[in-house]
């Protein structure tokens, strides 16, 4: 008998699997997929550390946190500098002085702040004081119509598969505005990748936990749960642990078309946007640069680039964004209300709680779930 049956191996069962171990409990671990990670698992190819289910670069301000990785696992000083390549025109993101003179020749934060906020004239007069609804509204408010136009509004129609005015606003307040030279995607006090992998943070977590791979919840014997452990935690999709009672969740999810190229150095940077619908990717990944600086690219004479295809999701394939329009939010809410009265449960995770977490809050989660 154990004291938890984890469902999903992703960060959040790791985590959870983890520090109730240190508590003294006893974890069993069940994963649907071949291996253990979730989306951060990497495949080595050609020796390098491809992160097969899409680019997962570690940031936080927590040091809790930081240090909580750091004690499993060492990490490096990567820092995301991505790129914006819009018809052939490149960009420095996120959008800080260096875009901004790259898009209009500005030199200092006094042209820049004017040029913006003339653009800004137009949303502020139709918004007459109410906070933006869309993101359309939001990115306009932000940044003006040029970014918008260029490092926006095509991009996120790809990778979303609908018009910027049908989404929330919080998504494009993931990204910093600066007006400062600053090309570091992320404003958190910490971040890197750890240096041996991601797959060396998941194998340290789950140190000395019962695993059980090609395990599904749902057609294995453990879906009868109780006879195994006294309380479950759940990190699969928060729908279909009721039989998609009230309906199915919508996500979009994302195809990568991996290449092993023979070249030592294909982009330059680790990701590379492209915010035009000439392209039909959201972004170039080449894995290498993320464990890899300066001229060391060069050791190895191939590289492995993977583009992104944003998709709706359809059964088969894998749930990666959840969709935060109205529909989603009000349904994942009656799910929510169903899964917190269930007291021997613990759902918790991206999918699981139908949120769009990145890893360090998915961490801190799993620590509060313990905590409470
Ligand atoms: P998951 O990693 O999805 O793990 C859930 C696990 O449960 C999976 O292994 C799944 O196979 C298993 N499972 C599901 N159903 C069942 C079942 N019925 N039976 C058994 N097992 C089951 N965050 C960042 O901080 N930085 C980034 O750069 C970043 N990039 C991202 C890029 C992409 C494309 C995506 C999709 C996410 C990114 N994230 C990033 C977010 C990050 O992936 C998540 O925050 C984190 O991995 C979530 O962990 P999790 O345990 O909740 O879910
Ligand atoms: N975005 C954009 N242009 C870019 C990068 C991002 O318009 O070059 C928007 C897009 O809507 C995206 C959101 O900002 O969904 C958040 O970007 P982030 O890089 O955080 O997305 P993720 O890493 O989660 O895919």
């Amino acid at each position: 008998m154990y004291d938890y049956l984890i469902v999903g191996s992703g960060l959040f069962g790791s985590t959870f699997a983890h520090l109730t171990r240190m508590m003294g409990k006893k974890c069993l671990v069940i994963e649907s997929r071949n291996h253990l990670g979730g989306n951060i698992y990497c495949e080595q190819i050609e020796g390098i550390n491809v992160h097969k289910y899409g680019a997962h670069i570690f940031h936080t301000s927590d040091k809790e946190i930081w240090d909580f990785v750091n004690s499993i696992v060492p990490f490096n000083r990567y820092t995301n500098s991505p790129l914006a390549n819009y018809y052939g025109r490149l960009f420095n993101l996120p959008f800080n002085m260096n875009t901004f003179h790259q898009m209009w020749g500005v030199t200092t934060p006094q042209e820049a702040e004017k040029i913006i906020s003339e653009q800004r004239k137009e949303i502020e007069i139709q918004l007459c004081g109410r906070k933006p609804s869309n993101l359309e509204e939001q990115a306009l408010l932000l940044v003006g119509k040029d970014i918008f136009n260029i490092l926006i509004k095509e991009y996120t129609e790809k990778q979303w598969g609908r018009q910027c005015s049908e989404l929330p606003p919080f998504i494009i307040q993931r990204l910093p505005v600066r007006l400062t030279y600053d090309n570091n995607y992320f404003n958190d006090a910490y971040q890197g990748i750890p240096t041996s992998g991601y797959n060396s943070l998941i194998n340290g977590l789950l140190e000395g936990i019962d695993c059980k791979l090609n395990t599904d919840f749902f057609t294995s014997e453990y879906h009868d749960w109780k006879k195994f452990a006294s309380k479950l935690v759940y990190t699969g999709p928060l729908d279909q642990f009721f039989e998609y009672k009230l309906g199915r969740l919508n996500w979009r999810t994302v195809q990568f078309r991996t290449k092993i190229l023979q070249t030592p150095n294909y982009q330059g940077n680790a990701v590379i946007n492209y915010t035009g619908k000439d392209k039909p990717y959201t972004r170039i990944i080449e894995h290498k640069h993320f464990e890899s600086f300066g001229n060391d690219v060069y050791r190895n004479p191939k590289t492995v680039i993977s583009e992104e295809y944003s998709c709706e999701y359809t059964p088969g394939m894998e749930p990666y964004y959840p969709i935060n329009d109205r529909r989603n939010n009000d349904m994942a809410d009656e799910y929510r209300k169903m899964a917190g009265a269930m007291t021997d449960v613990i759902f918790g995770g991206r999918l699981a709680e139908y949120r769009y977490y990145d890893m360090a809050p998915v961490i801190r989660k799993a620590m509060d779930c313990i905590n409470h």
